[in-house]
């Protein structure tokens, strides 16, 4: 595989004080790869040594108060066109820069402050469907899809296009052993809880809904709010038509706002609901010509934002009144529970997955048995009735996910 890498991480002088930030493990990582070095800066016409920059407020501005946004524009063009040449689908790139910070960027003081924010040319390889990832988060990444799938061309597009699979909220889950797909209608599911440790295949899998819905569904018909305080797995969304919030939050404070506002049109579509004499969203949505969007709330490790003031009362109401309203959650963690949430929450979801059980009071607790548990990508699924099937989840290819970001993503 091809990956992009900030040359100043391989060890190249190309820093703006004329040093580097060489990264002995990322190199190790590399040898199996082949690498395309770049240095935005240099790219856009920058010398080594240089003025130190960051962005304020839009613009690149060098310690000394000059404005350098025209060279790191050009640096991030060239770099794009350098990715494309390639084909790079991967950039590892030096966190925190102006130019090559993804997430999280210095704010324009000059006090080594950090704050939520792109470098350009990270902001725009993002923008054009390159995964943007840095010294930090890369090996994480990659153990994840490191996934194997059964059947390489299992794959969602595939899945969702079955003809026998023709409505909209019913989504592949995975394929039993004997190689059959599993369907669920997830028009009749508030709560999917899903568990597992890091590499497991949880992450994939809400890949595997989230692509799925976007396939079958138009950006009117089904919004998204996602939560991802690792930064990781659903930035990749960010941007795109079916996000109601238009990226996925990673603060807690942000995330905990998030789940209050959605409360609130839970609220409030009860209420219509109730005035109008309607019995669920699907009759609302028959009988009026403005139409009610499905909502999915995607919780990537929930286990900090469920300790919040109210946010359990407000997550058990989701679980509740869900799929009357056309409000879904699904949320991943892989914390063990017992300490904060009862077993009664966990009751409420309709549907309980595990990718591996990490201990036997989990075990317990999630009332799931270990079995044959469990190889990459393979799962238990226990629903209320206590029905309990082994599921292989389908690979999401990198591919369909760069397909549907750029087909979707809001133009400014
Ligand atoms: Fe490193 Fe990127 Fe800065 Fe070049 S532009 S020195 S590659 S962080």
């Amino acid at each position: 595989m091809k990956i992009m890498v900030s040359a100043c991480l391989l060890g190249d002088n190309v820093k703006y004080d004329g040093n580097n930030n060489y990264n002995q493990e990322l190199i190790n990582f590399l040898k199996d790869h082949e690498i395309i070095k770049v240095c935005p800066e240099l790219l856009g016409g920058l010398p080594t040594p240089r003025k130190p920059s960051e962005i304020l407020h839009d613009k690149v501005i060098d310690i000394d108060g000059s404005d350098v946004t025209k060279e790191f524009t050009e640096g991030a063009l060239k770099t794009l066109e350098i990715a494309k040449e390639n084909d790079i689908k991967v950039a590892i790139l030096k966190r925190n820069s102006p130019s090559c910070g993804f997430n999280a960027i210095y704010d324009g003081t000059f006090t080594h402050t950090i704050t939520n924010g792109n470098g350009i040319t990270a902001d725009l390889l993002s923008k054009n469907g390159i995964k943007v990832l840095n010294e930090d988060n890369y090996r994480e990444y990659f153990k994840r899809r490191g996934i194997e799938s059964k059947d390489k061309d299992f794959i969602i597009k595939k899945l969702c296009e079955l003809k026998y699979n023709n409505k909209n909220l019913t989504l592949p889950l995975g394929w039993k052993k004997d190689g059959e797909p599993i369907y669920r209608d997830f028009t009749n599911i508030s709560g999917l809880f899903i568990t597992g440790s890091t590499g497991s295949g949880k992450s994939v899998f809400i890949d595997d809904l989230i692509v799925s819905l976007i396939y079958k569904n138009t950006s009117e018909e089904v919004k998204f709010i996602m939560f991802d305080p690792k930064k990781i797995e659903l930035g990749e969304y960010d941007g795109i038509k079916h996000l109601l919030i238009g990226k996925a939050q990673s603060s807690l404070k942000k995330g905990y706002d998030s789940l209050i506002f959605i409360l609130k049109v839970l609220e409030s579509r009860i209420n219509t609901l109730n005035k109008t004499k309607n019995s669920s969203i699907e009759m609302y949505n028959q009988r009026n010509e403005e139409k009610w969007p499905h909502i999915f709330i995607f919780i990537d490790e929930g286990s900090n934002l469920i300790k919040m003031k109210d946010a359990h009362l407000a997550l058990s109401k989701i679980l509740d009144y869900g799929t009357k309203v056309g409000i879904h959650l699904i949320y991943a963690t892989n914390a063990y529970l017992k300490d904060y949430a009862s077993s009664r929450f966990i009751d409420k979801f309709q549907y309980r997955m595990s990718f591996d059980l990490a201990s036997e009071e989990q075990e317990k607790f999630l009332n799931i048995e270990k079995s044959s548990l469990l190889k990459q990508g393979e799962a238990l699924i226990k629903n209320r009735n206590g029905e309990i099937f082994k599921i292989h989840a389908p690979l999401v290819t990198d591919e369909e996910i760069n397909e549907v970001v750029v087909k979707n993503i809001e133009v400014e």
